[in-house]
């Protein structure tokens, strides 16, 4: 999508610091981080939401999770724990319309949140 900020990072079109890139996955670090590590997983073709995905993106929303997995891993978080949040829509809080997952950790998570 020619107006989506996520698609050109994904193109290389705006900067973004990568951590993490597969086939089907693109890894970033968010510009505002809210925590120690702070990373968006998006997949390369721009899908707008959770809810814009079916039965043929089942494969692509387990790639993006095990991604989020490793980059935790990469990213020394696994033995302490982390986060791994989808905010969906104008009420669950998304901002930017191109899926993604945010990967954060590195600091103790409260719940429930806001
Ligand atoms: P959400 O509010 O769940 O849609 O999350 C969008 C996230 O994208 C926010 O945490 C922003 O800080 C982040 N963000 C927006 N533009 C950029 C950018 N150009 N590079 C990195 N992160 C960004």
């Amino acid at each position: 999508m020619s107006d989506c900020i996520f698609c050109k990072i994904v193109n290389g079109d705006i900067p973004s610091t990568k951590v993490y890139e597969n086939e089907y996955v693109y890894a970033f670090r968010d510009l505002e981080p809210v925590a120690p590590t702070h990373v968006l997983i998006i997949p390369k073709e721009h899908i707008q939401s959770l809810d814009y995905m079916n039965e043929s993106n089942i494969e692509l929303l387990g790639k993006l999770m095990l991604a989020a997995k490793e980059i935790a891993r990469f990213e020394g978080l696994s033995e302490n724990g982390y986060r791994v949040v989808n905010n969906n829509g104008l009420m669950g809080g998304q901002t930017v319309n191109h899926f993604h997952l945010h990967l954060v950790g590195g600091r103790s998570m409260q719940w429930p949140p806001g």
